[in-house]
This record gives C-alpha cells, structure tokens and sequence, in this order.
C-alpha cells in the first residue's frame, strides 16, 4: 500500500485528506492519504522518510522548505519559489507546484482579460502572478508594505498609495489573509471601489467564508469565484503527480469535490 500525507502547521483543518482518500476509494487505488502536524521545519525530510511515504502536499508555513529539501525541483515550482506537492522515488524527492496551475484551471471560465491586478505578495501572489503573466497576462502585484514586492521582478509593482491613478484592471484577486479571521478588506475601501468599477472579474484565494473583498465584489457585478476551485484543482493535479495518471481530471475532481461538499 501507497502512503502519502500532507503537512503543515496547524494541519487540522486540511481538507485534503478526505479530498485525496475519496478520489483513491473511487478510482479503487491500494492507498491511504494521512495528515501530519509538523511543528519544525528541519524535520520535514527526516519525516517524509520515516513515514515511508510515497509522496506528500506541503502547506503552510513549510512551502519555501519542500523547495528546499528535494533532489529534484521542477522548473514552475523552481520559478516559483516553493512546492506544494513532494513525490518520493527510490529515496529520491521531486518538487512540484500545482497552485498556480490549479488557480489557472479554477478560472478557465473567466475569458478574455489581458490584465490582472493581485492583491498580496506572499507566496501563493507569486504562484498566480507567474502562472499568468506566464500565460501572457499584463501583471500588476499591489501590497501594503515593499518589502516582499522585490520578489515580483517579472512584472509591475506598487504599495497601495501608488496605485490610485492606475488605469484598471479586467481581473482583481485578493491573495492576503485579510477577511479570513476579521471582517477586514485588504486595501481601503475607497481604492478598492474605484478598482473594482474598472473590472469584469475577480477571484478571493480564501475559501469558506463571504469574505468582505466578495462582498464589494457581489456589489459591483462582478464575475468570482473563492478558493474552493483553486484548492480543488490544486489537489487534482498534485494527485494525477502522485499516482502518474494520465486523462482521469474528471473523475479525480468529481471524487474530491463529493469530498469537499461532505466537509
Ligand atoms: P503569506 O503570509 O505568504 O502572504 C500574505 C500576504 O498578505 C502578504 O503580502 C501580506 O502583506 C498580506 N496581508 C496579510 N494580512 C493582511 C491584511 N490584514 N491586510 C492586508 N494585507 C495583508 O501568505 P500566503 O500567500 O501563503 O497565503 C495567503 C492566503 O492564501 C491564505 O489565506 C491562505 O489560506 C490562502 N491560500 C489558499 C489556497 C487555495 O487553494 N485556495 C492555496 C494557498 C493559500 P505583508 O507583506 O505586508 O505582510
């Protein structure tokens, strides 16, 4: 039997082992998928070992480390600086990203925007900033303070107060945290009103939660989605990694968002 595990800190409330231990029940696979609260760093590769596993997702805070550890880091998780998804092969790690790809699969029905305005530059912002100026997107990443926007080499960036006589932005998403344990929006309201004016689309990285960034967002017609699209897809591709599939997307997503509609 194949055991992976995802780790992170805290980890309780990971959906992502009924998520994958759904999509192996329904695709009738001889494996089981764990959680694991990992409290340091340093023992990340030590415990990928010790656990015999097959492969792990790796979330908060230990994202930069999976990076990291591994033998073998693939060129998207490289570009973006950090893996979500480890595969262990004869005592050999590969890195892998599928954030990015799995935002880009969430918002395959938004059409036709040619700009995108990110709010945050944590790492999930440069997941979504790379995959879509990598799709030829024009990418503005907006925080409220400098200092993580030096990792933004490869498109524009601004610190809220400059970003006021900007000429719009066609897709809007709130990458920060702001609204996930408060009420509170990630930039003030006023700005935020006069970019929302100017878009079609918007996309909220938390799940979950009506976040006020979506209720601004609901104000103003816009088209959206919330976090639960991009952690289903994420989860998809990590396990079509796991388990080297080929052409079963449908499947694997209808099992894992039976799972999450069960949560
Ligand atoms: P980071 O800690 O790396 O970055 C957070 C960013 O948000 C920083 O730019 C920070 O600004 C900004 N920020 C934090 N709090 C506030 C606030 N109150 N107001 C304005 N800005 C704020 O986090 P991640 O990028 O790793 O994660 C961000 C969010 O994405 C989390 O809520 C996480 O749960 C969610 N997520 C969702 C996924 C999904 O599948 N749906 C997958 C991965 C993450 P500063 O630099 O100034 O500190």
């Amino acid at each position: 039997m194949k055991l992976f595990a995802v780790f992170g800190d805290p980890i309780m409330h990971s959906k992502s082992p009924r998520m994958h231990n759904n999509a192996i029940k329904a695709l009738n696979l001889n494996a089981l998928y764990l959680r694991y609260h990992l409290r340091d760093a340093c023992l990340l590769k030590q415990s990928l070992y010790e656990l015999k596993l097959s492969g792990a997702n790796i979330t908060l805070p230990f994202k930069e480390e999976a990076l990291k550890i591994a033998d073998f880091k693939d060129e998207l998780a490289l570009k973006i600086g950090s893996a979500n998804t480890l595969i262990i092969k004869e005592k050999q790690s590969y890195a892998y990203n599928t954030d990015g790809i799995g935002f880009l699969k969430a918002i395959e029905d938004f059409k036709d925007f040619k700009t995108a305005l990110i709010l945050g530059a944590g790492g999930t912002a440069k997941a979504l900033a790379f995959v879509l100026a990598n799709k030829g997107v024009k990418v503005c990443v907006a925080n409220r303070s400098q200092l993580r926007l030096k990792d933004f080499d490869f498109c524009e960036t601004y610190v809220y107060e400059d970003l006021r006589s900007n000429e719009g932005f066609e897709l809007v998403i709130n990458t920060t945290s702001a609204g996930l344990k408060d009420e509170s929006l990630p930039c003030d309201k006023e700005l935020l009103n006069t970019l929302l004016a100017k878009a079609s689309f918007a996309f909220e990285v938390i799940y979950g939660k009506k976040t006020p960034f979506l209720n601004l967002c609901e104000q103003h017609k816009l088209v959206y989605k919330d976090g639960l699209a991009m952690l289903l897809w994420q989860g998809v591709f990590a396990f079509k990694l796991f388990f080297e599939l080929e052409g079963k997307d449908i499947l694997i997503k209808e099992a894992m968002q039976e799972a999450l509609a069960l949560t």
